[in-house]
């Protein structure tokens, strides 16, 4: 089959490179010329493990192309993807549709015969069937379908999730229309990957439901690491004890400084906005986003209080800074409340991440990056520990802490032991674990 992707970001490079690998025939369409001119270099502008072998392997075998031009691409196409953004609208919470609403104008005036407009950006209800006016608007008595797909991808494990998923989620109107998804999807139903077809609404519906209750589950655990704290408790046992249900299941029970990225921020926004406007509030999402706000907002006062207060000329390590590791997106990460609020306390920050550095040094202006662990722990009071990349997980302690003024270790990831940390000289505070050495000292 044809496909024309519109809007090569994570989303769509990801399924544009996989449907090629599926065999289909892909266009990725971007209006960013630069972004398009590395693709068609061989580069991907992003990083996501695996991407670049599989992208090599399927531009050789010719069932994969770039461009810039929207038409050239949906000419012939059976089907004509929609993965553009769709970012909180400034100021107020609802997801901005406007790239999305743009895309289906320019779709509708490209078609050249039947072909189904496929949703793939995750989309407030009653958005598909805005796209269907306007392409039955622009283009009357036109053949076509419109179709959401939302995608459920998890970056850093992108391809895995989308050549694996647990569930292809489909809303249709027409058996055309399903016809044709269930073609682009034949490989999964091989895979008996189950296809769960459904209305426009409840597709649109499903994908915030799962990133919503995804954020619950995670701020959830984080509000009770806080009381862990309070009352000795550890967190993890907490987890592993609830995560073994196997009604609860273990996943996204993971403490940690609150959740950020690329869409559980915009996501939960959206939905809680939706609820409002439908006069059917979400009071447990409202909750939700604002317990993650206030966390993020917290996790400073950790810092300083691991330093009594006193930042103001101090050098502080900061140990990832993209909202996870295996990737290289910034948008929404916690480290964008934590480092501009250490560095406007006076504190000087040295950050390591692996692929932080490209999106992050204009976010977070005046902070210095370093290649290596040990250079950026080079006379720095504290280490913290933002995001959990392998890279920091088998350091030799003893040696960060011995080329550190301080001793401050402050892991918002549960990275390290605390009883290895303290026996390598660190004043240790992880969340929702017991405090050990000076810190509990301190304490009592
Ligand atoms: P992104 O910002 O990385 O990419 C969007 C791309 O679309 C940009 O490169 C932009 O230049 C391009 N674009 C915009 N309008 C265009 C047009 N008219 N023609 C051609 N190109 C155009 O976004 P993303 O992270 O890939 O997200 C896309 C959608 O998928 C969003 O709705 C998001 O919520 C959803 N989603 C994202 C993820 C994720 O992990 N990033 C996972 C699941 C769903």
């Amino acid at each position: 089959m044809r496909i024309a992707m519109i809007g090569t970001g994570y989303v769509g490079l990801v399924s544009g490179v996989c449907f090629s690998d599926f065999g289909h025939e892909v266009v990725c369409v971007d209006k960013i010329a630069t972004k398009i001119d590395m693709l068609k270099n061989g580069q991907v502008p992003i990083y996501e493990p695996g991407l670049d072998a599989m992208l090599e392997k399927n531009v050789a075998a010719r069932r994969l192309s770039f461009t810039t031009d929207i038409v050239e691409a949906v000419a012939g196409a059976d089907a004509v993807f929609i993965a553009v953004g769709t970012p909180t609208r400034r100021g107020e919470g609802h997801a901005d549709l406007t790239y999305v609403y743009a895309a289906a104008e320019e779709i509708a005036h490209a078609l050249t015969g039947y072909a189904v407009v496929v949703v793939k950006s995750t989309v407030p209800v009653g958005t598909n069937r805005e796209v269907k006016r306007i392409v039955e608007k622009a283009r009357p008595g036109f053949a076509f379908d419109v179709a959401s797909n939302p995608e459920f991808l998890r970056e850093g494990a992108a391809i895995e999730d989308f050549m694996r998923p647990d569930r292809v989620v489909v809303g249709a109107e027409t058996d055309r229309a399903r016809e044709v998804m269930r073609a682009l999807y034949r490989p999964l139903s091989l895979r008996e990957t189950p296809m769960v077809f459904t209305t426009l609404e409840s597709a649109e519906l499903i994908k915030y439901a799962a990133n919503a209750f995804l954020a619950t589950k995670i701020t959830f655990i984080n509000e009770m690491a806080d009381l862990c704290e309070k009352v000795g408790g550890d967190v993890q046992d907490v987890a592993r004890g609830m995560g073994l249900d196997g009604r609860i299941g273990s996943k996204f029970l993971h403490a940690g400084p609150g959740y950020g990225g690329s869409c559980f921020p915009k996501d939960t926004l959206a939905l809680a906005r939706t609820g409002q406007q439908f006069n059917s509030p979400i009071r447990i999402v409202e909750t939700v986003i604002e317990v993650n706000e206030k966390r993020k907002r917290s996790m400073v006062d950790r810092v300083l209080a691991a330093l009594d207060d006193r930042v103001a000329g101090k050098k502080i390590a900061v140990f990832g800074v993209t909202f996870k590791p295996e990737t290289d997106d910034m948008r929404d990460a916690p480290a964008l409340a934590i480092v501009p609020a250490l560095i406007g306390a006076g504190a000087s920050v040295a950050i390591v991440d692996p692929h932080g550095r490209k999106e992050g040094e204009a976010m977070m202006p005046g902070a210095s990056w370093a290649e290596d662990p040990y250079e950026a722990a080079k006379g720095a009071s504290a280490i913290v520990v933002i995001t959990e990349w392998n890279m920091f997980r088998g350091l030799d302690l003893r040696r960060l802490r011995g080329v550190m003024a301080g001793e401050a270790l402050v892991d918002m990831r549960n990275v390290y032991r605390p009883d290895e940390a303290v026996a390598a000289g660190f004043a240790y505070s992880s969340i929702g674990r017991p405090a050990v050495g000076p810190l509990a000292r301190a304490a009592e």
